[in-house]
């Protein structure tokens, strides 16, 4: 097993470079991996985007190298759009990529370099490494079960469940259980088409590389842990929950509102209803007025956040007139919370949730239950486990309506089964203490990394 001292070799320092995908639920894992690392002995070099650039002067133990990566243009707003941009960012980094490597290569010496972890998304990066003899591993910052449903994505074009047909949504995915049609990874209408691509070449990015690294913990998914070890060649390490192996929000892209947690502590334990949907998912301004009165129905204290550029079309989202007023004392409106934080605090008692891979293990990992509003990508999958393997929430569908989501809250906040979801949550937090603890699932896994990176 390695010692903490094994990215050091003969006095000198390994190092490990980082390429994380610019967008904050991929950008936030690969930090905490950063951290992870360096803690454990390596020198850490992170390549980046312009495209939301980390900030160097908050990661001064990092060198960090700048990738021209040609972009322009608004910030994505439909799953179209990010799956275009994700494809054309990893284009465009491609030649400017290669010289900065060969470079650092230069500068470090070939035999210095441990490897290269860059996300799973970015398969012309891997394929740059590997011409320049870089070892790769792979981080996805999604879950085992949502790898496994990437690399099922031809089989499901094939066997007609995609692109998804309004009868069959309900219909059992027999391969993949227990995902139904509409829990399947949600690209938009081009499911087949650019979406596919993009799960292809993340597929094709992990069998290139040298290992799987994975932002989850063995008590969570072990079947699918072992489902990917069956069906892949390369190892695989389950090294999460990462945020709980490293400090919080020195990776965050907008300003978090700290004001919350001062706000939070007046109130009673497991009270307050936290709601966000992450950093990129959009609604319309028809489904936030109905958010508003719904949440504002429910008589619940809460902490919303209302991100810039949340309501599609418009980049200045206005409440509703008379939300403020019906709430006032009883609520808090922000633009960006110090999401983990803000969990982790006793006040908190449910959280509404898009169901990204982060928000959800954040939330699991401090016993608080969900109420499930999908949007894209792989939060409905996420949130199928949430109500139906976990039951630690459940989802809020269809068209939103302000009589729904106050009777939702309610039963989350203070009814019996939510109090049941609230204590199986509270279990899950026990086993994921219990892999980030010493011995833990987790910890060991940490220690194979390790030891993998340094027989690269
Ligand atoms: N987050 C945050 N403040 C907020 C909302 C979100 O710091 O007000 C963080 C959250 O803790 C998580 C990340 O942003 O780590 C969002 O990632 P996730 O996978 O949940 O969703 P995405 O933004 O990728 O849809």
């Amino acid at each position: 097993m390695a010692a903490e001292s094994s990215a050091v070799q003969g006095g000198r320092r390994r190092h490990v470079l980082l390429f994380p995908l610019p967008y904050q639920g991929h950008i936030n894992p690969m930090f905490r991996l950063a951290s992870l690392l360096h803690a454990r002995g390596f020198a850490v070099t992170v390549f980046h985007t312009h495209f939301n650039a980390p900030d160097p002067a908050r990661h001064p133990q990092y060198r960090f190298v700048p990738v021209p990566d040609g972009t322009s243009g608004p910030p994505p707003v439909a799953i179209e759009d990010v799956v275009a941009q994700i494809l054309a960012l990893a284009a465009a980094c491609e030649p400017a990529f290669r010289d900065r490597l060969a470079a650092v290569l230069e500068e470090y010496s070939r035999d210095a370099v441990a490897c290269l972890i860059a996300d799973a998304q970015l398969l012309p990066i891997f394929e740059v490494a590997t011409k320049l003899a870089v070892p790769t591993l792979a981080l996805r910052t999604g879950s085992a079960a949502c790898f496994k449903c990437f690399a099922a994505y031809p089989l499901l074009c094939e066997k007609g469940y995609l692109p998804v047909k309004e009868s069959q949504r309900d219909m059992p995915v027999s391969e993949l259980p227990p995902y139904r049609v509409r829990d399947l990874i949600g690209l938009g209408d081009d499911s087949c088409g650019a979406g596919r691509e993009l799960l292809a070449r993340a597929v094709t990015a992990v069998k290139v590389s040298s290992g799987l690294i994975l932002n989850t913990f063995d008590a969570l998914e072990r079947r699918e842990l072992e489902d990917l070890r069956r069906d892949l060649a390369v190892p695989v390490f389950d090294i999460g929950p990462l945020h709980k192996f490293s400090p919080a929000g020195d990776s965050s892209l907008l300003r978090q509102d700290r004001s919350c947690l001062e706000w939070l502590e007046a109130r009673p334990p497991a009270s307050v209803l936290y709601a966000s949907f992450g950093s990129l998912a959009c609604m319309s301004q028809r489904d936030l007025e109905e958010t508003a009165w719904g949440i504002a129905g429910s008589g619940v204290p809460f902490l919303w956040v209302v991100r810039p550029g949340m309501v599609r079309g418009s980049a200045h989202q206005v409440l509703p007139e008379g939300f403020e007023a019906a709430t006032r004392g009883r609520g808090m409106v922000m633009s960006w919370a110090p999401q983990e934080e803000v969990l982790r605090h006793r006040a908190v008692g449910g959280f509404w949730t898009h169901n990204g891979w982060n928000s959800t293990m954040e939330s699991v990992c401090e016993g608080v239950p969900m109420l499930c509003r999908t949007y894209f990508g792989d939060q409905m999958g996420n949130a199928r486990y949430v109500e139906h393997v976990w039951s630690v929430g459940f989802e809020v569908g269809g068209e939103l309506e302000r009589g729904a989501v106050e009777a939702a809250i309610r039963r989350l906040m203070t009814g019996e089964d939510g109090a049941e979801m609230r204590a199986r949550a509270g279990e899950l937090k026990k086993a994921a203490e219990e892999c980030t603890g010493k011995g833990g699932s987790s910890c060991l896994a940490i220690d194979k990394l390790v030891a993998h990176m340094m027989s690269l």
